[in-house]
């Protein structure tokens, strides 16, 4: 297959850098195009970025020169890891113009006809697409991913959900400072120490969930009735949020009843999933961010310690990979189901 030409906007970043070393080596997407801030535009990508990926930058986005937000494109689909503080009007500005738009920013999220997307949860909805206004004049769209920790709790929780039905769950969580974007918390802030507060992450989790369970008529989608009660703390690890989760379930349901539910989630076949979905690890002492974040290439939602809890019935802790499930990861595999349904 012919390679799909993809933009990068936001390249500069913790999200943008992840899928730049990413797209770098995907089968069917190839980066043509890169996009940052007018303080960034004109100069050569390799020039510009102080590259934190752990693999060498890809040898053939070094000198491309980047581009400064609404410059036309030669790409197909744009990749946006924009901050948030502009991420809104410059993705609708490229989806008039005939653009995919497959974001990772908060902005569009919870829009109408915006899908909010994981493929393995809620695949159908990327065909709201359809009733954007913008597809209909030109082509173009915009399709979401969620927030890097509600991504985690959704894995872990949706397949509880869909076979025993859930409709509380409370989360702590305790997340990686490259969450924050590139260079993040001051080390001053954050060496020994645990801030119980990330701006706007609360809510997130409490409303995102329930657009992602819901049910998708093909016109609307109707709110899941699940209750999300969030605590979200930023901690000194560099990469993976780790949470835990208390929830009650609708029916009953032994702990093998829940563990053989968590692992069932069927192969989508994209290039991008991982063979385990979520993998239980039956250790007390798991999941842990040193030991669990490469799992599945990152992709991998990690679940341990299944246990009763005495307010809600049931909690277990969770672990994933924030700038590749959370981020990157999850707008690759929302674009592979656009090019898979023919969206693209
Ligand atoms: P970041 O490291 O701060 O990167 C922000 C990017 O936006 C940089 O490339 C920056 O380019 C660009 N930018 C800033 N102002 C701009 C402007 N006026 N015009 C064009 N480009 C501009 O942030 P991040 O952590 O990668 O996050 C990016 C987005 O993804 C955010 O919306 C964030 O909420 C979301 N997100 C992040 C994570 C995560 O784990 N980090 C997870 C999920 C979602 P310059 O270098 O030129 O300034």
């Amino acid at each position: 297959m012919e390679k799909i030409k993809v933009g990068v906007l936001g390249c500069t970043g913790a999200v943008g850098q992840k899928l730049v070393s990413l797209l770098g080596r995907h089968p069917f997407f190839e980066i043509s195009e890169l996009v940052a801030s007018e303080k960034s535009a004109g100069m050569k990508y390799a020039e510009r970025t102080s590259w934190r990926e752990a693999s060498p930058m890809p040898g053939y986005v070094r000198d491309i020169v980047i581009k400064s937000p609404c410059e036309e494109l030669d790409a197909r689909i744009l990749f946006s890891g924009l901050d948030a503080s502009v991420a809104g009007e410059i993705e609708s500005d490229y989806a008039g113009r005939g653009y995919a738009v497959v974001s990772n920013s908060r902005n569009h999220r919870m829009d109408e006809f915006v899908p909010l997307v994981i493929p393995e949860v809620n695949g159908s909805h990327i065909a709201m697409v359809r009733d954007q206004e913008t597809y209909k004049k030109s082509g173009g769209f915009i399709v979401t991913n969620p927030n890097c920790s509600t991504i985690v709790l959704a894995l872990a929780l949706y397949p509880i959900y869909r076979d025993f039905g859930v409709d509380k769950a409370m989360v702590t969580t305790m997340q990686a400072i490259s969450g924050g974007g590139y260079p993040g918390v001051p080390s001053m802030d954050i060496l020994g120490n645990v801030v119980p507060h990330i701006s706007g992450e609360e809510q997130k989790m409490e409303t995102e969930l329930l657009k992602i369970f819901g049910s998708y008529d093909g016109n609307h989608v109707s709110n899941a009735d699940i209750t999300v009660s969030a605590s979200c703390n930023r901690v000194p690890v560099r990469d993976g949020h780790t949470m835990s989760v208390s929830f009650s379930t609708c029916r009953e349901a032994t702990s093998e009843d829940l563990i053989k539910s968590l692992c069932s989630y069927e192969d989508l076949e994209l290039n991008l999933s991982p063979d385990q979905v979520v993998a239980y690890m039956d250790d007390p002492a798991r999941p842990q961010p040193l030991l669990d974040s490469a799992t599945g290439g990152g992709m991998t939602v990690t679940v341990g310690n299944l246990r009763k809890c005495p307010v809600l019935g049931w909690k277990f802790n969770a672990f994933g990979h924030n700038t590749v499930r959370g981020a990157a990861g999850a707008a690759i595999l929302n674009a592979e189901l656009l090019v898979k349904e023919g969206f693209v």
